[in-house]
C-alpha cells in the first residue's frame, strides 16, 4: 500500500518526475526527518544546495531579518543586499573591477543568461556554440539545447539551434573550434553525468583554444561552485580566467538564486533591454546568499571541503565491498563508481539504513553533503554506507552467485 502522501503526489503533482522517496518534514544540520519521525543523515544536501546544512542559524536569521526589512522591489531599483552580493561574488570569483553580475532565480536561468551572452558575442558571424556530450546545463528550452543528452532533448525537439556537442577531449575541441564559434560551455566536473572530471589540462587548453579563436569560455559552476570542490569555484583549481561562470545551487544554501558572473570584455556585452527577471536579484534572495557565502568564508568551509572531502574519499576507497570500482570527484562532490548497475538499489538500501545519497546514474552514487560536516558525520556515513553496500551485495549474491560474470 502506497502511503497517502504518495497518492497525493501521484494525483496532484505534474508527472514530470518519478515517485518521491520520502515525505521530509524538517531538518537540522546534516540531518532530516521524515513524517514518521525517522532520521536520515543527509549526504546529498538537496543536490549540493544546502551548503550550511539545514536550518543553519545564519540562514534563518538572514531570511527573517531581510523579510522584515525589504523583500522585493523590482529591478527598477537597486538595493543594498544586491550590490553587496554582486561585489562579494566578483571578489570570490576573482573578476577584478571589470566583472559584472546578473541575478536570476535558478541554475537554468543563470545558463539562459549565459546563452544570451554567447549570442550577443557571436552575432551573425559566430552562430556556433559548443558544449560537451553528457554535460547538464538545465531543463528550460535554451539550457536543454545546451545539454548533451539526446534522450532528454528528443521529446522537446526542435531545439534552439546552433549547439554542437563534443567529446570531452582536447583533441575534439581543437578539431571543432573555428572563428564561427561564439562560445564553449563546460561543466568542470560533470555532476549529473556521474561526477565525471574533465581530462587533466582540459580547462587550460580550452582557455587557450577559445582565446585564440575569439570564442567565450563559459564555465557552469552551478554544482561545483560555492566552495564545494575545495576552491570557491572549480575553475580556480586550473588557474585560468574564464569569460563567464554560472552559479546557483550552493550559493543560496536553500534559497533559490542563480547568477551569471562575467569577466573582462564579456562584461560589456549586455546592454539595457536585453535581459531581465522580475524576481532576479531581489533583496531577500541576495541577502540570504550573501549571508551564506559570508558564513562559508568566515567558517573556513572552502578549506574544510578540501580536507573533509579528502577524508571522505579515503573512507570510500577503503570500503571493503566488491561493488565499488572507484571514487571520482573533488572535495565534497564525489561519485562512487559501481561495478554493477545497482546505484538505485544502493540508494534505496541507504535510505532504509537512514542515509540519503543519490544515484547520479545506474553505476554512480553521488555524495554531496553539507560543507559543515565534521568527522562525526563522516564516521556515521561510513557505517551507514557500508551497511547499504552490504545489503545490496547480499541481494546480488542471492540472485546470482557469481555476479562478476554478469557485469
Ligand atoms: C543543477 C544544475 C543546473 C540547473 O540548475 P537548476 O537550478 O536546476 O535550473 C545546471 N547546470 C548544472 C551543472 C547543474 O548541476
Amino acid at each position: 500500500m502506497a502511503p497517502t502522501w504518495a497518492e497525493d503526489v501521484d494525483r496532484d503533482l505534474v508527472r514530470s518526475a518519478g515517485a518521491r522517496l520520502a515525505l521530509l518534514e524538517r531538518g537540522e544540520g546534516a540531518y532530516v526527518w521524515d513524517a514518521d519521525g525517522k532520521r536520515y543523515l543527509d549526504f546529498l544536501a538537496g543536490i549540493a544546495v544546502n551548503s550550511l546544512g539545514h536550518a543553519h542559524p545564519v540562514f534563518v536569521e538572514a531570511i527573517a531579518r531581510q523579510a522584515a526589512t525589504l523583500s522585493h522591489v523590482s529591478n527598477y531599483f537597486a538595493t543594498p543586499p544586491q550590490l553587496a552580493l554582486a561585489a562579494q561574488l566578483k571578489r570570490l570569483a576573482g573578476t577584478g573591477d571589470t566583472g559584472r553580475v546578473y541575478f536570476g532565480n535558478s541554475g537554468a536561468e543563470a545558463n539562459e543568461a549565459a546563452f544570451k551572452l554567447a549570442r550577443l558575442h557571436g552575432g551573425a558571424d559566430r552562430p556556433r556554440i559548443l558544449a560537451l556530450k553528457d554535460a547538464f546545463h538545465g531543463r528550460t528550452m535554451g539550457t536543454l539545447a545546451l545539454t548533451g543528452k539526446p534522450h532528454m532533448q528528443q521529446p522537446f525537439e526542435p531545439m534552439v539551434p546552433g549547439v554542437e556537442f563534443l567529446d570531452s577531449t582536447i583533441e575534439a575541441l581543437e578539431a571543432a573550434m573555428d572563428e564561427r564559434v561564439a562560445a564553449l560551455f563546460v561543466e568542470p566536473i560533470k555532476g549529473e553525468a556521474g561526477v565525471v572530471e574533465l581530462p587533466a589540462g582540459y580547462l587550460q587548453a580550452a582557455r587557450e583554444i577559445t582565446a585564440r579563436s575569439g570564442a567565450l569560455l563559459i564555465v557552469d559552476e552551478i554544482q561545483t561552485g560555492a566552495g564545494r570542490t575545495g576552491a570557491w569555484f572549480a575553475f580556480q583549481h586550473a588557474g585560468i580566467e574564464p569569460d563567464a561562470i554560472t552559479v546557483a545551487k550552493g550559493i543560496g544554501g536553500g534559497f533559490p538564486i542563480g547568477a551569471l558572473i562575467t569577466f573582462g570584455r564579456a562584461s560589456e556585452l549586455f546592454y539595457p533591454g536585453t535581459h531581465g527577471s522580475t524576481f532576479g536579484g531581489n533583496p531577500l534572495g541576495t541577502a540570504v546568499a550573501s549571508a551564506v557565502l559570508g558564513e562559508i568564508e568566515s567558517g573556513g568551509l572552502v578549506e574544510a571541503a578540501a580536507t573533509h572531502g579528502a577524508r571522505l574519499r579515503q573512507v570510500l576507497e577503503s570500503l571493503d565491498s566488491s561493488l565499488v570500482e572507484g571514487v571520482r570527484g573533488r572535495g565534497l562532490l564525489l561519485g562512487v563508481a559501481l561495478r554493477h548497475p545497482v546505484a538505485g538499489a544502493v540508494v534505496a538500501a541507504a535510505q532504509e539504513h537512514g542515509l540519503i545519497v543519490n544515484a547520479a546514474n545506474e553505476r554512480t552514487v553521488r555524495i554531496a553533503p553539507p560543507l559543515t560536516i565534521g568527522d562525526v558525520e563522516i564516521d556515521e556515513f561510513a557505517e551507514l554506507f557500508a551497511a547499504a553496500l552490504n545489503t545490496v551485495e547480499s541481494a546480488l549474491l542471492l540472485e546470482n552467485p557469481t555476479p562478476e560474470e554478469s557485469a
